[in-house]
């Protein structure tokens, strides 16, 4: 469990600048659209790059942002902390309200507060929900093959290229049988406590 959390630790996916200025667009009709090649670099470390197509259309209220990404992230083995290879594929379905009139340039009240919204100067910036979608879809625990064997919780040696020379770890379950084995073993004592009792009749 506490592998898990460090894994995704690790997985963290700043925000890349991929913004559009979509003010020709908030002055078309109802339905009009616009299609972009996405291709950012996943972080500032680059861990990869995130691909994919981005349609923009234009709503009554807003722009409805539908992207299909892709990304081969570098992460790090959850087992071994060597460099892993993980392929994600994800799909954003946004709404990103305007918060200037595109065509009086008055400000404009955003009618889902928290929700995305295209700045003052009709940029929509696609950074932070990219973001958040590509966290989702980034594996808890990235191996760098599945079969991976990590390293010895002992010695900290990576088990790929062969055993160590630790003895295998007992499980605390199965020690605790052997206690119980070890008691129900040791049969003289409890004759002699039943000695004493019937001495005292
Ligand atoms: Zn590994
Ligand atoms: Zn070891």
């Amino acid at each position: 469990m506490e592998d898990m959390e460090t894994a995704h630790e690790e997985c963290v996916i700043e925000p890349i600048h991929a913004s559009v200025n979509v003010s020709q667009l908030l002055t078309e009709p109802v339905g009009s659209t616009r299609r972009y090649e996405f291709d950012e670099l996943a972080d500032p470390e680059d861990r990869g790059r995130v691909q994919g197509k981005v349609d923009l259309i234009r709503s009554n209220r807003s722009v409805l942002v539908h992207a299909a990404l892709s990304a081969a992230l570098k992460l790090e083995c959850a087992r071994c902390l060597k460099p892993a290879k993980c392929p994600i594929t994800f799909e954003i379905n946004e709404e990103f309200f305007p918060t200037i009139d595109a065509t009086s340039g008055l400000p404009v009240k955003v009618p889902e507060p928290g929700g995305f919204t295209i700045d003052h100067n009709h940029i929509l910036d696609l950074g932070e929900a990219v973001r958040q979608y590509a966290l989702l879809s980034v594996p808890m625990k990235p191996l760098c093959r599945p079969d991976c064997a990590g390293l010895c919780p002992a010695c900290g040696k990576d088990l790929n290229k062969g055993r160590c020379n630790c003895p295998p770890e007992t499980d605390p379950r199965w020690a605790a049988l052997q206690a119980l084995k070890k008691k129900l073993t040791r049969p003289k004592r409890r004759t002699a406590v039943k000695k004493k009792t019937s001495e005292r009749k």
